[in-house]
Parts: C-alpha cells; structure tokens; sequence
C-alpha cells in the first residue's frame, strides 16, 4: 500500500502544472516581464481538489 499524500483528494494542478500561474507566452522582451494571472482552475493556490464524485 502506498503512503497517501497528506492530503489525498489535493492534488497538483495540471492546467498549471502547480505553480498556480496561468501558463503564459513571455514576449521576446527580457525587459518586459509579464506576471501572469492566477490559474483558473486553481485560483492561483497551484492545487486542486478533486470533488467526490
Ligand atoms: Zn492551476
């Protein structure tokens, strides 16, 4: 049996990858940096719960 996470129904979110930012496209101006918007899915916390179905 595997360990369970401390918390098994959170778990990283894929539309983010859990960093809890919107995957943006950076511009070809390493001066202009673009702070990207929290994730949707996630709200920005980069984890989701999955609801019981
Ligand atoms: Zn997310």
């Amino acid at each position: 049996m595997k360990k369970p996470a401390a918390n098994p129904t959170e778990q990283k979110c894929p539309a983010c990858n859990g960093t809890g930012f919107a995957v943006v496209t950076q511009p070809a101006q390493p001066n202009r940096k673009i702070y990207p918007p929290p994730c949707k899915e996630c709200g920005g916390k980069g984890r989701i719960t999955e609801a019981a179905n």
